[in-house]
Parts: structure tokens; C-alpha cells; sequence
């Protein structure tokens, strides 16, 4: 068969021109939070270990255990190496005036060979990517478990340039789909849904609203999947440009859904590129219909995927599923000019 890039014809651009971005969720995008809490300088080394554990015993700080209990000391040239946390300042509440014998009762801990207390913040959470690590350990020690697919993914290289050709590819059959449907009135907004496995695109389609309020781009494009295994509802006969391209028994799908049932589902494995970030009822529907990945070019100010909401990294959802942005933002971007 006819390799599927032949048939894409659009302005050529670099694949340097753009760079995918990661959706990430609240917790994984949010700032540090910090709060703060009394340190004291360890004066004598060898007392570490008894000062923790005593400590610990004291003000154990269940609740923040990502937090180290001891760091090296920042100041230069300072006499003493390290510095342990004692409490929270919430911990003691009705300290005004902090000192080492107000805050330690002397039957619990020995406060030989600490220094004098002193106010720091330390980060309220565990940090769950590097960028936030890295703000946080500017303030306090913190342990952090290390997602490399999501660091590489925020500094834009997740993507190899042949991964990034095929992702152009794509966008640009969605772009295409957008300038169809615009030419016929309708909203510039086109998709296409992929199975990266086999590279191949499964569905094309573009904002059909003339005809239905709810036939958003993507609701077509999962509509027409459905099809192509026996499904689906609406007819897209008036729109050439939204079409079945791979039927589905030409490609399987990669990954069998196994919470249900072993059939594969909609869109089980498989990509959707779209022009514009999806709207809720259309971020509904891709979760629902399982999808894998969501690439999107441009964000719209009432998206779902990232901007309003960020429907796809809902916990109390039953699929979740990653997003990028950015991909030919500019062609994207360009669709809605005039
Ligand atoms: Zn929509």
C-alpha cells in the first residue's frame, strides 16, 4: 500500500520550528509550597544520630516525610557543618520568643550540642518533577523519586526528530482537515486519530458543526473510529474531507484493554492530533473512547486539556492519558486568521 505520507501535502516546515510540551497535572506543575519551621545548628557532629533520633521521637513529622531531618550547613566558612529540623513553628504555637530549651522539653531530648533555633521554610510536598526538586532543595533537603520520561519530556526532548517528522505529518493531515472544514464554513479545526504503532492514520476529521451543534472535530474523528469497527452513528457523507483511512482490520491496535474487557476499545493505543485543545465534552469523549496520547497545536481558552481544566489527569477518572502541546502551534495558531 501507498505509504500514508505521500498523500499529505502542506506547506513544508522544519520540525525545529515547534517543540511538544508536556500537560502535566496540578501536583506535577504547581509551585513549591513552603512553611516553615525551626532548624538548629548540630554544634557537636558526633551527636547527630542521638539528636535524630530523639527528634524523631519528639516531633516526628509524619505528615512531611519527604523532608530530611538533617542538612549541611549553607553558610560559608559557618563552625558548625550541619543543621537539624526541630519542628514546625505550627508544632509549638505558643513559642513567641524560640529557644532551644522552650522548644525541647529537657526529659526528651538533650539539647547538649545543639546551637540556637532559627526560622526556615521547608517544601509542604514532595516535589514530583525536577524543576520543582530543584526549587525545593533550595530551601530544605527532600528525598524525590525521579519520573525520567516526565524530565525529559518538560525539557522538550521526548521526542527524536523522526518521532517529530511523523507528529509534523500528522498535524499537518489535521490542518488540512481544519482548512476543508473552514472552507465550507465551518470552525477551523481539524484532527486525526493515529495508531503509532503501525503509523498509520485511522480517522480524519474537522469541525462539522453546520450540521450538529455537538460534531466538534474530535467527536467526529472518534465517531468515524468507531465506525471503522462496526460502530459509530452520524453520517459525514456531505463532508469529503472526513474520512475512514485505515479500516480497522488493517490495524490492530497495540495495546489490548484489560480493565473491562481483552477487546480492544474505540481508541485503545492509539494518537489524536488536533489543531485546537479540545473542549470538556470532546476531553470527555477521549476518555471514554481510552485514548493513549493527545497532541494538540494551539491551547483554546476554554480547553480542557490543560487550560480551563485537565480533564485527562483526573484521579477519580477511570483512563488517563497523556497530553502535548505545541505541536506546529504556529500553523495552528495561523487557522484562525482570516
Ligand atoms: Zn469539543
Amino acid at each position: 500500500m501507498e505509504p500514508q505520507r505521500k498523500r499529505w501535502k502542506g506547506s513544508p516546515c522544519d520540525t525545529d520550528s515547534w517543540i511538544a510540551y508536556p500537560v502535566l497535572s496540578d501536583e506535577q506543575s504547581q509551585d513549591v509550597e513552603l512553611i516553615e519551621a525551626f532548624a538548629a545548628p548540630i554544634l557537636n557532629k558526633k551527636e547527630t544520630s542521638r539528636l535524630v533520633r530523639e527528634l524523631n521521637g519528639l516531633y516526628p513529622l509524619n505528615e512531611l516525610p519527604h523532608l530530611k531531618r538533617v542538612r549541611a550547613c549553607k553558610k560559608e566558612g559557618s563552625p558548625h557543618p550541619l543543621e537539624v529540623l526541630v519542628c514546625l513553628t505550627s508544632d509549638s504555637p505558643d513559642v513567641k520568643v524560640a529557644s532551644i530549651n522552650t522548644l525541647l522539653p529537657s526529659d526528651r531530648v538533650r539539647c547538649d550540642g545543639l546551637g540556637e533555633p532559627f526560622v526556615v521554610k521547608v517544601p509542604a510536598r514532595l516535589p514530583l518533577t525536577r524543576p520543582q526538586f530543584e526549587l525545593a532543595s533550595k530551601h530544605w533537603p527532600t528525598s524525590f523519586h525521579e519520573d525520567k520520561h516526565v524530565t525529559v519530556a518538560l525539557r522538550g526532548e521526548l521526542f527524536n526528530p523522526a518521532q517529530k517528522a511523523a507528529m509534523q505529518m500528522y498535524m499537518m493531515a489535521a490542518l488540512n482537515a481544519a482548512k476543508a472544514g473552514k472552507d465550507m464554513g465551518m470552525e477551523a479545526v481539524g484532527a486525526v486519530i493515529v495508531n503509532p504503532v503501525m503509523e498509520r492514520i485511522i480517522a480524519v476529521g474537522h469541525d462539522c458543526r453546520g450540521e450538529h451543534p455537538l460534531h466538534h472535530a474530535v467527536m467526529v474523528c472518534i465517531d468515524l473510529v468507531a465506525q471503522s469497527q462496526g460502530g459509530g452513528c452520524y453520517s459525514f457523507d456531505r463532508y469529503p474531507a472526513c474520512q475512514i483511512l485505515s479500516p480497522a482490520s488493517d490495524t490492530p491496535h497495540c495495546k489490548p484493554d484489560t480493565e473491562a474487557s481483552s477487546q480492544p476499545y474505540i481508541c485503545t493505543g492509539y494518537d489524536l492530533y488536533v489543531t485546537r485543545e479540545p473542549c470538556v465534552m470532546c476531553a470527555m469523549a477521549l476518555v471514554h473512547s481510552r485514548v493513549s496520547r493527545v497532541f494538540y497545536g494551539m491551547a483554546s481558552a476554554d480547553g480542557a486539556l490543560g487550560t480551563k481544566f485537565k480533564i485527562h489527569s483526573q484521579r477519580d477518572l477511570n483512563h488517563r492519558f497523556e497530553v502535548y502541546r505545541g505541536i506546529l502551534s504556529k500553523h495552528c495558531d495561523d487557522l484562525n486568521i482570516a
